[in-house]
């Protein structure tokens, strides 16, 4: 693509010049930053690697490693570009939302494949992600369109009395790198369709996927300073951009201890959205389908590689049903087919980064520790695993929730197995963690479902499904230390913390 992200060089650095002189992979790409329009370098001129988590490698890219002055221009250009934003006719703003889910689709092939390239995910699911994150784009641009304010009856004929949505002005998005298209999405869209604009910050680990989405918003005719992305390090960039006078609101998806972080440093009228870290339940009771429930078990736990933060990571199963329950779930685990994300059929992929591997290798040996590691556990070699970061999914029971592992979010291929004696048992282990992202039983008691729909602490319940995955059209987001519980995002609810309310009195 002769204008991709405008002026990509198409260079040799000095980290991939060995790769590529072997003929293993093709010259890396310059990825630039994106502000007031215009496709840029950071003032510094230095630049970091992006490497493949699958085959290390290969360098994906040379990102912006930007700092302090790069993040200055972005909010300042978004401030200059919020008034004729907020005032643009509402329905050019969702023409170019939906212009740029269609360049998303039109594109999905190409960027699933960097996805899956830059994070490891499988290409499957890093397709559905572009795809995802476009039905976003199109929803919002539909739903924001009628997202207004109230009037209210009162006593006094000649007044009338509404309440009023505004934009809140330059609003900080902040996102991971387990689903680095469809996170800044679920931010962006709603941001931009009630009149912000918008500094956003993708993560320094898979920053490449939401540069492509300013890239579709950039084609689709966004006005220059709506959007302006900054890639490089949260030390050098992070503090501008959550501290900034400017800043009015920050939406952010990462760690507990990031967003803590962030929380204890902005300024007391900066408006915080915060989605945060996981320890999931899955509860199996007696009346369970067991195959079913192994199956969840298998997607929650293993999916993604684990790196999902509603992905399961404690299963919390009666006598009754364990043994067999058990031996069913280490029959699938052996079948799982462990590779690259292009791999066809593969199951697991590798861990996104090093830093992940070695923290999920940690808890494992933490586990062996604590409890009975059952499978798995090890890093893989082989000519197939040994540039990549692959772990063997691991099953660890005998598990306490008193234990590090059944505690602590890892955030990897590794599920704890917990024996309760029943219901109320069950309840009260899921419930005895500091997180409440998703939680979810099997069963086919009503009872059951009615009791853990009402008592499990998680923003997210699910009965007889998977702890993962989330509507485009629903309310998504956590309690406890899983979020800041202030505004949740996804569906027409995600639209409230991008406005602030008015009330107007208006006589004759
Ligand atoms: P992370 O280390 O907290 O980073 C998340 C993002 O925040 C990255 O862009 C990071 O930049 C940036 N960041 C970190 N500290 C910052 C600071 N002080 N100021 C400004 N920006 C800062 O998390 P991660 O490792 O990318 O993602 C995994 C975590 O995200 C897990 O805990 C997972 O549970 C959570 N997660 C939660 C949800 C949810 O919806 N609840 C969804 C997905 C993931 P750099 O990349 O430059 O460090």
């Amino acid at each position: 693509m002769a204008e991709l992200l405008q002026s990509v060089l198409n260079t040799l650095d000095d980290q991939s010049a060995g790769a590529a002189a072997e003929g293993i992979h093709q010259p890396v790409q310059s990825f630039l930053n994106y502000i007031d329009g215009k496709w840029m370098p950071c003032q510094s001129g230095r630049t970091f690697n992006n490497t493949n988590p699958a085959d290390t490698s290969e360098v994906i890219g040379k990102f912006q490693a930007s700092g302090p002055a790069d993040a200055e221009a972005a909010v300042s250009a978004a401030e200059k570009a919020f008034t004729a934003w907020r005032t643009l006719a509402i329905g050019k703003r969702a023409k170019i939302l939906n212009d740029a889910a269609l360049y998303l689709e039109q594109n999905a092939d190409q960027f699933a494949e960097e996805l899956t390239r830059e994070e490891g995910k499988a290409f499957s699911q890093a397709k559905d992600e572009f795809l995802r994150s476009a039905q976003t784009f199109r929803f919002y641009a539909t739903e924001a369109q009628t997202y207004g304010g109230e009037t209210y009856p009162q006593d006094d004929p000649n007044m009338h009395v509404f309440s009023h949505r505004e934009p809140l002005g330059v609003v900080t998005v902040i996102s991971p790198w387990n689903f680095p298209a469809s996170i800044p999405a679920r931010k962006l869209a709603p941001a931009l369709m009630t009149g912000n604009t918008v500094v956003f910050k993708p993560s320094s680990d898979a920053p490449l996927s939401g540069l492509r989405l300013v890239e579709a918003l950039d084609k689709a005719g966004l006005p220059p300073g709506v959007v302006n992305c900054v890639t490089g390090r949260a030390g050098d960039v992070g503090p501008v951009i959550t501290t900034s006078n400017t800043i009015r609101a920050i939406s952010f998806t990462g760690s507990t201890s990031a967003g803590a972080l962030i929380h204890r440093s902005v300024h007391l009228t900066t408006r915080l959205q915060m989605e945060l870290g996981g320890k999931n339940p899955l509860i199996v009771m007696e009346d369970a389908d067991i195959d079913l429930a192994v199956d969840l078990a298998i997607k929650g736990g293993f999916s993604l590689t684990g790196q999902a933060c509603t992905g399961t990571s404690r299963i919390l199963v009666v006598p009754a049903v364990r043994q067999v329950f058990t031996e069913k779930l280490l029959k699938r685990v052996a079948a799982l087919k462990i590779g690259s994300g292009m791999t066809p059929g593969m199951d697991l992929g590798p861990l996104a980064t090093e830093k992940q591997l070695q923290t999920v290798l940690d808890y494992i040996a933490i586990g062996r520790t604590e409890a009975r590691l059952l499978c798995g556990g090890e890093r893989l070699s082989g000519p197939e695993y040994d540039r990549g970061y692959y772990v063997s999914p691991a099953v660890f029971t005998d598990v306490t929730n008193d234990m590090r592992i059944a505690q602590e979010e890892i955030f990897g291929p590794v599920l704890a197995i917990i024996e309760v004696a029943d219901f109320d048992d069950a309840l009260e282990k899921a419930n005895d963690t500091e997180y409440g992202l998703s939680a979810a039983i099997v069963t086919m008691n009503p009872r059951y479902m009615h009791r853990f729909t009402n008592e499990i602490q998680a923003g997210t319940v699910k009965i007889n499904r998977t702890t993962t995955g989330n509507l485009v059209n629903a309310p998504f987001g956590g309690l406890k230390h899983s979020s800041t519980s202030t505004f949740r995002e996804s569906g027409r609810a995600g639209l409230e913390f991008f406005t602030h309310i008015k009330t107007v009195y208006r006589g004759v």
